[in-house]
């Protein structure tokens, strides 16, 4: 079975892109925006004239998914210790 050979030898290799990759979310929690590519103004259809861009509320940036995954997980325990206080 190659796929579980490539499990068995390779948990080191994705331990370690698991890893960078958490690394890098809590380094550089953001990327540039795919829209407007991080410029936080998008042209419009015509050519003419310059609007902010909705998606990252012109600022040019975006969390990444891990990041997201992050906060909400964060988020979920935050309100799951709350809960048990009271
Ligand atoms: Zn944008």
């Amino acid at each position: 079975m190659p796929l579980f050979d490539l499990l068995v030898k390779g948990w080191p290799f994705i331990l370690l892109i698991t890893v960078s990759y958490g690394l890098m979310c809590l380094i550089w929690p953001f990327k540039a925006c795919r829209v407007c590519k991080g410029s936080g103004r998008i042209t419009s259809r015509l050519g003419r004239g310059i609007r902010l861009c909705p998606p990252c509320e012109a600022s040019g940036l975006r969390l990444r998914a891990g990041r997201k995954a992050w906060n909400s997980l964060n988020r979920l325990y935050r309100a799951n210790r709350r809960n048990r206080r009271s």
